[in-house]
């Protein structure tokens, strides 16, 4: 195991700056390269298991959070509200909003299940568009203490891969069964390896809203589910979302720190607080279960976690630089520049990087003249998973003499076919 923070420097993935602020973490183009290799996995995993995407706005009106119970229950995490639209004291404002001088306030969300939940009731539901999957790969904002800010893994603003099921009760097992699947598959591709499986429960905390009967039923459904996925765990209380239990994928980080990377909850609590129906068969309303579940938790855990676990030497799919093309001689480096611009145009969009530093390659962030940043340099080359040697008369002959054994010199279709394996397992 690595540290990510360090390598995350190291590799000009993300740094932060004291002027955005701490736990702000900004991506540079060999993050934003993996983070896009991420979020396209995770989306077309999701849109073949019947998913629709979808976008909500990372602001809302306080009202949005008081009626799903965040305002209540999970203010120490949220931001402070922003006052936006002040009217004169004793107007009630449009709506009858509430806030400072009766005009309305704003909240950077906590959480996108009151969104999508509002989306869903958007219009008549029928039970024939049940399930109905809802994904947004989105920002939320957790307002954290400067003390526990670091690196990728706790911070005040994330993508988060998140996703809503609205189905009827007896589609919700099945589901949540379906939804931690999906996980395992993702993280057993990505290379993740939970350290634990965990179910979390609520405590005596006032915090928890909603009938012992729901806790019952929702904590039932799960249990059942981990026993029909054949998954040990461990059980630990006041670990649930205030609305209901979960079941958490727990990963740990170098210094065994760990962290849920991936959950699965079902809940009767938010559906009741939106009065969320649809029609069934019998013509009547009825109340959706929600499912709330995230493959890779957001972007930024994720991608720290990752460069914990290869120390930078992603998989080929992943890697910000797929391809490094090494001239032996000065004579090869045009070939090797060619080769970097026929891969940053090509379709297939392989990652190239010519071996030398050359000002208008997009992945070669910094010019090779100070020290520091040629060792930079090297260290990312080090890392690119191939190395093709780019050599005019080789590329003719159509060999690479200076390839690592095991390298193919058909590198680009062995790129693409693992690539391609890799969507097969989705
Ligand atoms: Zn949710």
């Amino acid at each position: 195991m690595y540290d990510h923070r360090q390598l995350g420097r190291e590799l000009q993935i993300f740094d932060t700056d004291p002027l955005i602020g701490a736990g702000l973490p900004y991506w540079l183009p060999a993050g934003a390269a993996i983070r896009h290799a991420l979020e396209e996995y995770v989306r077309e995993l999701e849109r073949r298991a019947g998913y629709q995407h979808v976008y909500s706005p990372v602001l809302a009106k306080r009202e949005l959070y008081e009626l799903s119970g965040h305002w209540e229950h999970y203010r120490d995490g949220m931001y402070p509200p922003m006052a936006v639209d002040p009217v004169a004291e004793g107007d009630p404002g449009p709506g009858g909003d509430s806030g400072p001088g009766g005009g309305s306030q704003l909240v950077l969300r906590p959480s996108m299940c009151p969104h999508h939940a509002v989306m869903f009731r958007s219009r008549g539901r029928s039970y024939r568009e049940l399930p109905l999957r809802m994904a947004e790969l989105g920002g939320q904002y957790r307002a954290e203490l400067s003390g526990v800010l670091g690196g990728l893994t706790r911070v005040r603003g994330m993508q988060l891969n998140d996703a809503h099921i609205f189905c009827t009760l007896e589609q919700a097992a099945g589901e949540a069964a379906s939804a931690l699947a999906m996980i395992r598959q993702a993280h057993e591709a990505l290379g993740i390896e939970p350290a634990r499986y965990r179910l979390s429960l609520a405590s005596d905390s006032a915090k928890y809203v909603g009938s012992a009967q729901m806790w019952a039923d929702a904590t039932a459904m799960l249990r059942d589910v981990l026993a029909t996925s054949g998954i040990d765990y461990e059980v630990e209380e006041g670990e649930a979302a205030f609305y209901g239990p979960k079941i958490d994928v727990q990963v740990a980080d170098s210094a065994e720190r760990e962290a849920s990377i991936a959950t699965v909850q079902i809940d009767f609590y938010q559906p009741e607080r939106f009065s969320l129906e649809y029609v069934g068969p019998d013509g009547a309303k009825h109340r959706p279960v929600m499912v709330h579940r995230s493959i890779i938790g957001s972007a930024e855990r994720a991608v720290g976690h990752l460069l914990d676990v290869y120390g930078g030497a992603f998989p080929p799919w992943l890697a910000p630089v797929q391809l490094v093309a090494l001239p032996v001689s000065e004579a090869q480096l045009a070939p090797a520049e060619a080769g970097h611009r026929a891969g940053t145009t090509s379709r297939s969009g392989e990652r190239w990087q010519p071996g030398r530093p050359h000002p208008r390659a997009q992945a070669s962030p910094v010019p090779g003249r100070d020290r520091r940043n040629r060792g930079r340099r090297r260290r990312s080359i080090n890392q690119a998973p191939r190395r093709p040697a780019a050599a005019a008369d080789e590329r003719r002959r159509g060999t690479y003499p200076n390839r690592q054994p095991g390298q193919s010199p058909h590198h680009r279709a062995v790129e693409r076919a693992e690539c391609r394996s890799l969507n097969q397992t989705a």
